[in-house]
């Protein structure tokens, strides 16, 4: 069966790739094509950039209530399309109906604060001195680049997108070759609650378009989600070219749990954390580190992932994306039974593989090792797979956490406030748990790692407060007025007289250097 690709989003219209090169969008729990996507070229993305600078016009010109008030109607769509994203992101992604829902669902609340940002990104004026007022703005960039992962097919768009569009710039979207369809879908939402024909656009493909769209003179920023490898190449490229860049990266999350932490309340959230969304989450645990003996914790882990039942929407954990990350992540497993260091593993995945061989499918699985220098202890491994550790005090636990190179999201499990703040004032991480193993700020507050390590690469954030300030930039205007006494208006000639003799009260000011 021949597939009808994907078209690329250009100008309100969907419009074939000028390419004769496609892959194939495979569904992940069956290994089977559901349909093809085109790897466009540079043509057609300078295609949607003229249209974006056109739109940009158009757009930026309307009051920020205007736009807000367009992403009102959007925020509303999203929500009563939900169910028909949710059967695509099953379909493309893999998750299960319950992670599909949220994926949507925690996109539309970045969506929901967008609608405020006529209060939030207001401007500000200060009479800085006596008669001079200075007035701040934050204008829109023009056109700017999103380029997103496969893992969450919404939420990680939405994060750029509301923002972005209500600060006045117009967005080309590059999604994850991977997971095309929602977005494709999401296009369709846009135009229906009025977005103008543009501002929105989508070009597909994969290595080749992003390098366009980092090297594009007309792309005013880019925003990047994804490995920290491709994070640090789009980074570098945009900086040589000094054109504003934001690249949210990997992740090797570590949680801690405390003797005093609660065994049952631990226990679940520590598994939602490393298997959710088949462990494919920047902010899913990675290691556990276990202060003091604790056998119970581990036992009743173990216990709970062991019974997690495998099956795509319905199923408790989906497969994870394609073969390359199952044979990634079975490489680990693998490795740990040649391991020299006492690594021991404690419940193995890799059975759901062998008895779905169609699919990409690894199950819960947990190592326990004996030295924090273990492969599995130090990369990031993207799969539903749990490292423990055990150590004797707090100060090597805190020691493993602070010696990854990632900085992303790290939690504490304790039932002492004194405890947890320990934790939280040395931890290097930037997203912080106490109790919670899958610690995301909602806005205002920003979402990101910790920048200067391979989390986060770039300044500003991608959500909350300080996306406003990514996607704008600050115009600032100084101004004196020199009244002209009286009730009518004095006559030209006498105004220019009086503005030489520097009379009105601002240049008084200036004399008396006030300044
Ligand atoms: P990825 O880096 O492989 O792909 C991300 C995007 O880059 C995709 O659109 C892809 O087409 C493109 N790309 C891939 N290889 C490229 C290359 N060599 N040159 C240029 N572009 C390239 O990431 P992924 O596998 O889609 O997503 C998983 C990764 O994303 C994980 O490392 C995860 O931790 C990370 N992630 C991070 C966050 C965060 O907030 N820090 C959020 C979600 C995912």
């Amino acid at each position: 069966m021949s597939l009808t690709p994907l078209c690329n989003f250009i100008g309100g219209k969907y419009v074939p790739a000028k390419t004769d090169k496609f892959v194939d969008v495979i569904n992940p729990a069956t290994g089977r094509p559901v349909t093809r996507v085109p790897l466009s070229t540079a043509t057609d993305l300078d295609d949607a950039v003229k249209v974006g600078k056109e739109a940009f016009e158009l757009w930026s010109n309307m009051t920020m209530k205007q736009r807000a008030g367009i992403m009102f109607k959007f925020h509303e769509l999203l929500d009563k399309h939900s169910e028909e994203l949710v059967a695509l992101i099953i379909l493309e992604n893999g998750k299960n109906a319950m992670e599909a829902a949220a994926d949507i669902a925690k996109g539309n609340e970045t969506v929901d604060w967008a609608c405020g940002l006529p209060q939030a990104a207001a401007g500000r004026t200060l009479e800085v001195s006596r008669g001079i007022q200075c007035t701040e703005s934050k204008e829109p960039l023009g056109v700017v680049g999103a380029i997103v992962p496969f893992n969450f097919p919404v939420m990680v768009p939405m994060w750029t997108l509301p923002i972005s569009l209500v600060m006045g710039n117009c967005v080309i979207l590059k999604p994850s070759e991977k997971v095309p369809m929602a977005m494709q879908r999401v296009s369709e939402l846009l135009t229906e609650a009025g977005l103008p024909a543009g501002v929105f656009q989508i070009v597909h493909g994969a290595v080749d378009i992003v390098n366009a769209i980092c090297e594009h003179p007309d792309i005013s920023a880019v925003s990047f989600v994804g490995s920290s490898k491709v994070a640090e190449i789009v980074y570098n490229k945009c900086n040589a070219l000094n054109k504003r860049v934001l690249c949210l990266g990997g992740a090797k999350n570590h949680l801690i749990a405390l003797p005093d932490a609660d065994v049952g309340m631990t226990t679940r959230d520590v598994v939602v954390s490393f298997a959710g969304c088949a462990g494919q989450r920047c902010m899913a645990a990675s290691v556990l580190i276990v202060v003091g003996e604790n056998q119970p914790l581990i036992d009743e882990i173990v216990s709970l992932a062991g019974k997690l039942e495998a099956g795509q929407g319905n199923g408790q954990v989906g497969p994870v994306i394609d073969h390359i990350a199952r044979d990634r992540i079975v490489r680990y497993i693998n490795d740990v039974e040649k391991s020299t260091t006492g690594a021991k593993i404690l419940l193995d995945g890799r059975s759901w593989g062998q008895t779905r061989p169609d699919g990409f499918w690894v199950g819960p699985t947990v190592i326990l090792h004996k030295s924090a220098e273990d492969a599995a202890m130090q990369d990031e491994i993207f799969g539903p797979v749990l490292s423990i550790i055990q150590v004797d005090s707090w100060d090597e636990a805190i020691a493993i956490e602070n010696a990854n190179p990632y900085g992303n999201a790290a939690c504490i499990y304790t039932e002492k406030g004194a405890n947890a703040d320990w934790f939280t004032k040395r931890f290097r991480a930037a997203m912080l748990g106490v109790n919670i193993g899958i610690p995301v700020p909602r806005e205002p507050f920003s979402f990101g790692g910790l920048y200067g390590t391979k989390s986060k690469y770039g300044n500003c954030d991608i959500t909350g407060d300080g996306a406003m300030e990514f996607f704008s930039n600050r115009r600032k205007v100084t101004q004196k007025w020199t009244a002209s006494y009286g009730t009518t208006a004095a006559p030209a000639a006498k105004r220019a007289k009086s503005d030489a003799n520097s009379s009105g009260p601002a240049d008084k000011a200036n004399f008396d250097g006030r300044m």
